[in-house]
């Protein structure tokens, strides 16, 4: 029942401030940017502006609906669904997620970074936060300037993790796999107390992973999950211990492989979640140059040239 009634001149007027849609109470129409809602009186047809994104739900089934009144107006939250089919993978596409970069390590030996500038685009905000807070006494202004800023900051990584996500979805395509670390028991692990200078923030990380799970779907790229314990401090050629040999640079002490950590760490992904999947590993475990792998310029991305 939608607890929604109509004064003389047509508008709605609400009783709550979120109203429950069952489906067969309102008709979505996006052709006409309509809503037609049955209330206990009649129907009534609202007109909406869609949100940028609509035209891409055009093919997709309508499922739960809600109206919510906030402070800036009346919105409608649709939940829009699609089946798809993910196809079995040929490889996978490793990925390391870092508050700076994504390192993607290749099927076919290749390393792809990603410079997001993540960590300059925070450090602004949060100056810029504290310069209000100096500058502005505490009160309803201050809490507005610091809710805008939020929201901006909110919006910009949003923005980045969706191009960042185009990029590896669409690196990852021909490959048909994508292998992330499974982040739900790493709460004690090494790599996010000892090293956690450096990594992504939890909440990005989650956020991103879950952009990168939902685009990967829609294309039909299968992800994977991998423990993420000791990725980047154990060899992917021989499997010995690695150490720090310089600035991001580690060192195998058995065989004296040699390369950067994210490279490392990317590659790390990539190769259990060949385990996982039962594909044997041979191949890749040959020796292979030492001091060579160093991603190259032209492997790098700038997702953000400038920012502030
Ligand atoms: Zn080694």
């Amino acid at each position: 029942m939608v607890s929604l009634s109509s004064r003389a001149n047509g508008k709605p007027v609400f009783k709550k401030e979120v109203i429950m849609l069952d489906d067969h109470l309102f008709k979505l129409d996006l052709e006409n940017r309509i809503i037609k809602l049955s209330t206990p009186n009649r129907r009534t047809v609202l007109e909406f502006y869609p949100a940028k994104h609509h035209e891409k739900f055009r093919d997709w089934r309508v499922g739960q609906a809600w109206l919510v009144r906030t402070p800036k107006g009346v919105f409608i939250n649709v939940v829009f669904s699609k089946e798809v089919e993910i196809r079995e993978p040929e490889a996978f596409v490793g990925v390391d997620l870092n508050e700076n970069n994504v390192t993607l390590s290749l099927p076919n030996g290749e390393f792809v970074q990603i410079i997001t500038h993540e960590r300059e685009i925070r450090a602004g905000y949060f100056l810029k936060r504290r310069k209000i807070q100096k500058k502005i006494r505490a009160g309803k202004r201050r809490r507005e300037l610091l809710e805008k800023y939020g929201e901006r900051e909110r919006n910009r990584l949003n923005d980045l993790y969706h191009k960042l996500t185009n990029k590896i979805v669409e690196l990852a395509e021909k490959y048909g796999g994508i292998a992330l670390e499974d982040l739900t028991e790493i709460r004690d692990s090494i790599r996010y107390s000892a090293e956690v200078n450096g990594r992504l923030h939890r909440w990005s990380f989650r956020k991103l992973q879950s952009i990168i799970e939902y685009k990967a779907k829609l294309k039909g790229i299968r992800v994977v999950f991998v423990n993420p314990a000791y990725t980047s401090s154990l060899c992917p050629v021989c499997g010995g211990k690695l150490s720090p040999n310089g600035d991001r640079v580690l060192k195998c002490s058995n065989c004296g492989f040699e390369a950067d950590r994210d490279v490392i760490g990317s590659w790390n992904v990539r190769l259990r979640a060949l385990k996982m999947w039962g594909v044997s590993v041979l191949p890749e475990s040959q020796p292979m140059k030492t001091g060579g792998w160093k991603v190259s310029r032209n492997d790098i991305y700038e997702l953000y040239a400038n920012y502030g």
